[in-house]
């Protein structure tokens, strides 16, 4: 049969283009959002009903539409706010490809009712997948309300591919903290089933905005940033101390030309400005905004905006670098956390010059697939994990001991009856990270910190086997105020947390009180702890999978294990590590495979030495 070329029917196109930019509800409510504030609303209420995917609707007080324009909204490549090659190059607006409206109608029920300054009434105008079914004059205040009802009613395979109301309300929540981030002059609201989650008012200032879309505590750990390099490029907003450092990049939220984008060249200059400040695995917080010129930047690379290119790559990255780094060094964060590279002995030197952005571990662009999500979360857990000796280097209150090896009082001789790591025959620890031992003729290396969060995995594993983790509670509960997203999450989780260990009562608000977490990890800096712990949980995001995951979540807690490299060991403590390892099955299946210890025999010594 000949080829028959058609163009396709409009709604066709529309249904195509809504594959692109509406992957799931979240996708509607930013553009929806990003209408209002190109509108020039100072109010946006957004409700959404199970997770968006039965309703969602944004009343806003924005300029409105006239009637000829309530009835080309919906049409392909129907916008007000370009008009010419130009203006594509030049955006202020954050729409501008006139798609999102059709596409969006055209997968769902769709009632918008607007009305302009000047109109004496407003028009109210409902569609189904994309066709206009009824339009009525209505009264009502100058604005816009759309109504987004039965998301993908008509396209099936699409619905398959949303997740629970839970997991899809997070993004909803994700979308409208970014937006309400990047416009602190705007009032935003969000309710889910009539609840209201979230509500933040005019505010004059990003700080004040921060104190109340992610926390005040939070704010106290950032400092001010403002650095201008002239020609139109500009970096400013707040940044995290290294204390305040998290285990996933869910907390860094940066924005090109007030728009919130996940930009592989910001996130590495990011995270370069704070190199040797934080251990690797660990991530800053931030709220940054980059000004470029937009001659200097293309956003027109993907049709959800969620990309742009620059021009200038490595001038864009290093400014943001150095502009991160001397802020940090002036406020006194040039007392590191850990010291350079160089000091690390046989480490492999990570090398940024070959590859200009070599760290791939960043969460993906685009909104992944909870399994993609639950995937990479592992992966940066392992990482972290993995990574932990890497970086763990000696911190500046490191002082050398007067020869190459410490030599603690002797330890009790082996004795037949003992294990095998307690019958080592001890030497002593090198560098405050190693422990020397002699087994027979072999020299064996333990590391220490990877020995003791070995040991901690194991206790919490063979714990959680028997189906809770045991607690110990705090001398003093510790009150932590979390994000609404992290707080939603933990406040569904908190059974799951109580059998990892962790007892944590919901105090008002976005605070919980800690009330006891893991005796394992009784030593472990709480707040950090608990955080991670939920950090986990938003790139997780499904109780399901926190079992599924357990290994890797029980990783994460074993890495708040306290003895880290660089710590002087008493040799009781010594002693007691060494028995801890007797305990530790180095057959059975290791979660992440780096080594606790290494051997050397006598003759590969004495080949290193060319003595045979
Ligand atoms: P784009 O935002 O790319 O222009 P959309 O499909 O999102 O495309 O919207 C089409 C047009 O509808 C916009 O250009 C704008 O003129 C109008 N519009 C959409 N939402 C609103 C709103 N909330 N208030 C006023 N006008 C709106
Ligand atoms: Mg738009």
């Amino acid at each position: 049969m000949a080829h028959k070329i058609k163009i396709l029917p409009e709604n066709l196109c529309n249904k195509i283009a809504a594959g692109e930019v509406v992957e799931r509800p979240a996708s509607v409510v930013k553009e929806l959002l990003e209408n209002s504030l190109d509108a020039g609303a100072t109010r946006i209420l957004l409700d959404v009903e199970a997770g968006g995917r039965k309703l969602i609707r944004v009343v806003d007080d924005g300029l409105g539409m006239g009637r000829d324009d309530a009835f080309l909204c919906v049409e392909r490549h129907a916008t007000s706010k370009i008009s010419s090659d130009e203006d594509l190059f030049n955006l202020n607006t954050l729409g501008f490809r006139g798609e999102a409206l059709p596409s969006i109608a055209s997968v769902s029920r769709v009632c918008l009712r607007t009305r302009s300054e000047e109109a004496e009434e407003g028009w109210e105008i409902h569609l189904e997948g994309g066709t206009v079914k009824r339009a009525d004059a209505v009264g009502m205040p100058r604005g816009t309300t759309i109504e987004v009802r039965n998301l993908f009613f008509n396209t099936p395979a699409r619905r398959k591919f949303l997740r629970r109301d839970e997991t899809e309300l997070g993004h909803v929540g994700d979308v409208f903290t970014r937006l309400a981030l990047a416009h602190p002059q705007v009032h935003f609201r969000l309710t889910s089933n009539e609840r209201v989650l979230t509500e933040v008012f005019r505010q004059n200032t990003l700080e004040e905005r921060v104190a109340s879309l992610l926390g005040r505590p939070l704010l106290r750990e950032m400092q001010p940033l403002d650095c201008n390099a002239g020609e139109g490029l500009r970096l400013h907003g707040l940044l995290g101390r290294a204390e305040a450092s998290r285990s996933t990049t869910g907390a860094i939220y940066t924005f090109i030309n007030g728009r919130y984008i996940r930009d592989r060249v910001v996130q590495h200059g990011l995270l370069e400005g704070y190199r040797n400040l934080l251990m690797k695995g660990r991530y800053p917080v931030a709220v940054l905004f980059l000004e470029i010129d937009p001659l200097q930047v293309d956003v027109n690379v993907h049709p959800t905006k969620h990309e742009v290119r620059f021009r200038e790559q490595s001038l864009v990255h290093d400014f943001i670098a150095s502009a991160v780094r001397e802020a940090l060094r002036g406020a006194g964060e040039s007392e590191p956390e850990l010291q350079p590279q160089r000091l690390s002995v046989g480490m492999p030197q990570e090398n940024i010059a070959s590859d200009p952005f070599p760290r791939p571990s960043f969460s993906a662009t685009e909104s992944p697939s909870v399994s993609d999500r639950h995937r990479q979360s592992v992966q940066e857990s392992l990482l972290s994990y993995g990574r932990t000796l890497d970086t763990a280097r000696p911190d500046r209150s490191y002082q050398p001991a007067p020869g190459p090896f410490r030599v603690p009082e002797p330890v009790a001789a082996a004795s037949a009856a003992e294990g095998f790591f307690s019958g080592l025959q001890l030497i002593g620890q090198y560098r405050q990270s190693y422990l020397l031992c002699q087994d027979g003729e072999d020299l064996l290396l333990i590391d220490q910190h990877a020995a003791h969060e070995r040991i901690g995995f194991e206790r919490l594993k063979a714990q959680a086997a028997k189906g809770r983790i045991e607690g110990q509670s705090l001398l003093f509960p510790l009150v932590l105020e979390l994000d609404f997203r992290e707080a939603d999450l933990l406040q569904q989780h908190l059974g799951e947390m109580a059998r990892l260990g962790f007892e944590i009562e919901p105090f008002g608000g976005r605070s919980f009180s800690v009330i006891a977490i893991p005796a394992v990890l009784a030593q472990a800096d709480t707040a950090r702890l608990v955080r991670d712990m939920v950090g986990e949980m938003v790139l997780v995001g499904k109780s399901a999978l926190i079992e599924e995951a357990l290994d890797e979540v029980l990783i994460l807690m074993a890495c708040h294990s306290v003895i880290r490299a660089n710590q002087a060991l008493t040799p009781a403590q010594i002693r007691a590590l060494l028995r801890d390892l007797d305990g530790v099955d180095f057959n059975g299946h290791c979660p992440h495979g780096r080594p606790v210890f290494k051997r050397m025999s006598l003759g590969e010594i004495e080949k290193m030495f060319k003595r045979v």
